[in-house]
């Protein structure tokens, strides 16, 4: 079958860049500052526009804020800097302060989706000064310390790379010694908005589609999750004019980056009445540059069918699409929220590994080219995909 350009797919990319450019344009989203109220009341404007109200539901939780220095200075064995971030809930070093590197091993982040290299640094004198986290791949990029973590000291997110250098030094015998600093720290509550549009359907059925919009403190964004973000202003737009079947509740979340913090929320105030009602959630979650797809579902029966839909999609719109499926998935994103409280769930991403949480992450046009690939196959489906059996959730093994 050949694949002809098709002129609407274009100009939806052309309408999604714009429109990813019109929404970075109000800085970081992180949660609870003053740039993700901008993008969630230029959201707001948007729907209304097309005649969708929006419905607001304020999620807080305990702030805090990244700081302005986040430091990590090898002195030994050999001078060099290491590019650092705070990891979010990262306490203060209260100044510069020096110590040895000991490596702790690894480290899982959001569960175990991702698993890191722990190092622990310590003063002459035993004191912990401050823990730094390697990832398991690509540039240094700030996540959220597991819950338990120790809130009083300092954590630094560092590249793989970076690690590695450590985990060699330490294991030829070298002691690492090293200056860290950082300024971050806890604040007053921080509050922001999860934004909710009813879509009334023509038909049967009733599907949750939800992305997140807020980023991280460092990054406007563009891939991690204005994508998302703009993929569903465009469902809202043309469902003002040519509704689904199934009634469709959109939901952009605030505080994904936050542990899930405004999907938990939401799935914490909604009844048991009104998640039963759903059939299923989608959660669209970073459409980055590429053809490296990532489509996970639960239970394992709507995973085989989510696929199955997004291939029979893909196979006259994009013959090139490398997909991979992970069973069960992962729990680091919205998606988890709803599937740990039983309903069944779907998570898609264009996975764009290298710009995650980083000051790069900026529209261009390999975004824009996904999103406007993407909103047909949410069309495609909300359409097809039909309300699953519901499994016990996700239990201890
Ligand atoms: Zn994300």
């Amino acid at each position: 079958m050949t694949h002809d350009i098709d002129p609407a797919a274009a100009q939806r990319a052309d309408r999604a860049y714009d429109d990813l450019v019109a929404l970075v344009q109000h800085g970081p989203r992180f949660h609870g500052t003053a740039g993700i109220a901008a993008a969630g009341d230029w959201l707001e404007q948007r729907l209304t526009a097309v005649g969708w109200p929006v419905a607001r539901q304020p999620v807080t939780l305990p702030g805090w804020q990244p700081g302005s220095v986040h430091r990590v200075a090898v002195q030994q064995p050999i001078a060099r800097e290491l590019p650092a971030w705070p990891m979010l809930w990262s306490g203060s070093t209260g100044g510069p302060r020096r110590g040895t590197v000991e490596a702790v091993g690894p480290q899982g982040l959001w569960g175990d989706s991702m698993v890191w290299q722990k190092f622990v640094v310590r003063s002459d004198d035993g004191d912990v000064v401050a823990y730094l986290h390697a990832r398991d791949d690509g540039p240094a990029a700030p996540q959220p310390l597991p819950s338990g973590s120790d809130h009083d000291v300092a954590h630094l997110a560092i590249g793989r790379v970076d690690g590695l250098q450590l985990t060699e030094w330490i294991a030829d015998g070298k002691p690492v010694e090293l200056e860290v600093e950082a300024d971050g720290g806890p604040v007053d509550a921080a509050t922001s908005d999860n934004l909710i549009v009813d879509v009334p359907g023509t038909g049967d059925g009733s599907v949750l589609l939800c992305a997140h919009y807020d980023t991280f403190f460092n990054t406007v964004g563009a891939y991690d999750n204005g994508s998302g973000t703009i993929a569903l202003l465009q469902l809202a737009e043309r469902w003002a004019t040519a509704p689904p079947v199934a009634s469709v509740r959109l939901v952009f979340f605030t505080a994904e980056e936050w542990h899930l913090g405004g999907s938990r929320h939401f799935v914490d105030s909604a009844s048991p009445d009104e998640l039963d009602a759903l059939d299923y959630v989608l959660n669209v979650d970073g459409l980055g540059r590429g053809s490296f797809v990532e489509a996970f579902g639960a239970p394992e029966a709507f995973s085989t069918a989510f696929r199955g839909a997004l291939l029979q999609h893909a196979a006259v719109t994009r013959p090139d699409l490398e997909l991979v499926t992970r069973f069960p998935p992962t729990t680091g994103t919205d998606d988890a929220s709803f599937y740990r409280a039983g309903v069944p769930s779907a998570f898609l991403t264009f996975n764009d590994l290298h710009r995650l949480h980083q000051p790069d992450d900026e529209p261009n046009r390999g975004i824009a080219a996904n999103v406007a690939w993407t909103v047909p196959l949410v069309e495609h489906l909300v359409a097809s995909l039909t309300r699953p059996t519901r499994a016990a959730p996700p239990g201890v093994l």
